[in-house]
């Protein structure tokens, strides 16, 4: 079963000469092609190139499925690319939750060592990456709220079709936690406060998650391997091959056609050329247009429209509970107290709410805290679109994977300053309906870039008119056979967690292949 690819022999390449299909990145949006591709067009031979190592097992499997708490770090630290935190450092990503430090470095991932601000601007001090097998994808929370509104892609007519297909592929579910204690009070009380002015779909409701329950009743989160499935795994002509960076994308003599990739075996630090008729690149919103810009890629709109959601924090502890007992952790290292709560973005409230009850309070607070009673709320705003905010690469300068060293160009308008301080607003209303703060600090504004959920650098269009990357498949414009995928692609303004809706537009990129392999 060559998920992984088998021992070269000394001296050899451990890389094919060809594939049909090159796969940059295992993250949730490159694991969504080859499974796509593993399941619709079985007779391709597919190769994934991850930069990072391979973690944990099977390939892409989330760290917090990791029962030992060691292992679970040394997984964290393998993600942490050129930066690994300490090695006391938590292995819990809520630690530092409602923390106000600027360049906050959550466990399994790694910030910008430069080119994070330029003088005067806002920048991403928070801007982060993961490499290793499964992306962020092996580190993340798993909410999967559907887009809604202004957030739809409107020239999409399949995308409800591809969201069901991405919810298929990354397990989720909406009743996962929706029974945790306290849960159905926190709703009860979120949707007395804000539901008035919402439809039916918009209204306050469990946080569809990619969490799903072992027979034994233990909790799994979702990661790549969920979305990779026993249809990749077991595919004979699918390999996926760690610590291997793809330096370029090789294009015909015109520049109008791919013809494969070079790699860079990590581990023996030699580089190799694989041909390929498909190249899909999966790197991430930051790290997808850095390669097609080291490929000599560079559409006018690369790396621009690069947004990230605004996020205001503030958490309480719940008012008039009775006195339950504690619910014990499981054998997981996770506990099954936790609910979250969905509060949908609309046109009317441009925020989205994930309202966490939390497993450990963010202050510190008495020892006789009930699980689920103390709740973290996170509103996630939509940023004001501009061309100007970009992630540029210089062509003088490498970072430490020898790739061309990025600069952030990156500012709030008025326009965002007034959402932020209006989410200020609407997320002390449901706080007050739910219970009392911890303390008497306001509400945080995370610095920009903490959300992780970069969006806009290769972005969707349905003409070719310089505002966008690629096609409504993902075919970057003018390059037959390159594709891109990821958060980077999607060309709305969102405030929900983006990962769905990148799957989903990954599902509808690798239909378009198999549909033309057919
Ligand atoms: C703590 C945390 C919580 C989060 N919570 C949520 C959430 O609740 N909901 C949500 O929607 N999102 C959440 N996210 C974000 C989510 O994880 C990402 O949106 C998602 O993983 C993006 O998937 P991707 O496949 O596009 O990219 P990634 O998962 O980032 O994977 C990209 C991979 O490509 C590799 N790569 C990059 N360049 C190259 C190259 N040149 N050659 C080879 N490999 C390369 C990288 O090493 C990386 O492994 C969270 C993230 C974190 C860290």
């Amino acid at each position: 079963m060559p998920t992984t690819e088998r021992a070269a022999r000394a001296g050899e390449s451990r890389f094919p000469g060809e594939v049909d299909v090159a796969i940059v990145g295992s993250g949730p949006a490159g694991a969504a092609y080859a499974r796509v591709l593993s399941e619709l067009a079985p007779q391709l031979t597919v190769a994934t190139f991850e930069a990072g190592p391979l973690i944990s097992d099977p390939p892409g499997a989330h760290v917090k499925n990791i029962g030992d708490p060691e292992e679970r770090a040394r997984a964290q630290r393998s993600s942490e690319g050129p930066r690994p935190l300490t090695e006391a450092a938590s292995t819990d990503t809520m630690d530092g939750y409602a923390s106000e430090q600027r360049r906050l470095q959550r466990p399994g991932t790694f910030l910008l060592a430069k080119g994070w601000q330029r003088e005067g601007e806002d920048g991403l001090p928070a801007a982060a990456m993961s490499s290793n097998v499964g992306g962020m994808g092996a580190h993340w929370t798993g909410a999967c709220p559907r887009p809604g509104e202004s957030e739809v892609i409107g020239f999409l007519p399949d995308l409800p079709v591809w969201l069901r297909e991405a919810e298929r592929l990354l397990d989720v579910s909406a009743d996962v936690l929706a029974d945790a204690p306290f849960a159905g009070e926190v709703r009860k009380r979120l949707a007395a406060a804000v539901d008035h002015d919402r439809t039916p779909d918009r209204a306050v409701q469990p946080m569809p998650l990619a969490v799903r329950r072992t027979r034994d009743g233990r909790l799994l989160w979702c990661g790549a391997d969920t979305v990779f499935g026993d249809a990749t795994r077991s595919n004979p002509r699918f390999t996926l091959f760690a610590e291997a960076l793809v330096t370029r994308v090789l294009l015909d003599e015109a520049g109008t056609s791919v013809r494969g990739v070079r790699v860079r075996d990590r581990r023996t630090a030699t580089d190799h050329t694989v041909a390929a008729r498909y190249v899909v690149v999966a790197g991430d919103s930051l790290r997808t247009p850095q390669l097609l810009h080291a490929s000599g890629v560079r559409p006018p709109a690369l790396g621009r429209y690069l947004n990230d959601q605004p996020q205001v924090v503030y958490a309480v502890r719940m008012r008039d509970l009775p006195d339950e007992p504690a619910v014990p952790q499981d054998g997981a290292g996770i506990t099954a107290s936790s609910g979250v709560a969905w509060v949908p973005f609309t046109d009317a409230h441009p925020f989205h709410g994930q309202v966490m009850q939390l497993d450990a309070s963010p202050v510190p607070l008495a020892d006789d805290l009930l699980p689920g009673s103390v709740v973290g709320l996170g509103w996630f705003c939509a940023k004001d679109l501009r061309a100007e905010d970009r992630v540029a690469f210089r062509d003088d300068a490498l970072d430490e994977y020898g790739m061309p060293e990025m600069e952030i160009h990156y500012r709030l308008t008025e326009a965002d300053h007034a959402t932020i301080d209006r989410a200020r607003t609407e997320i002390l209303h449901a706080a007050a309906a739910l219970g009392e703060p911890l303390d008497d600090t306001p509400p945080l504004v995370f610095p920009a870039g903490a959300s992780l959920h970069y969006q806009g650098t290769v972005r969707m269009g349905d003409t070719d008119d310089g505002t966008c990357v690629c096609d409504p498949a993902g075919q970057v414009w003018g390059v037959r056979g390159l594709f891109v995928a990821g958060n980077g692609v999607i060309p709305t303004a969102t405030a929900c967690n983006p990962t769905l809706t990148a799957v989903a537009l990954a599902v509808g990129g690798a239909r378009s292949i198999a549909e033309t392999e057919r």
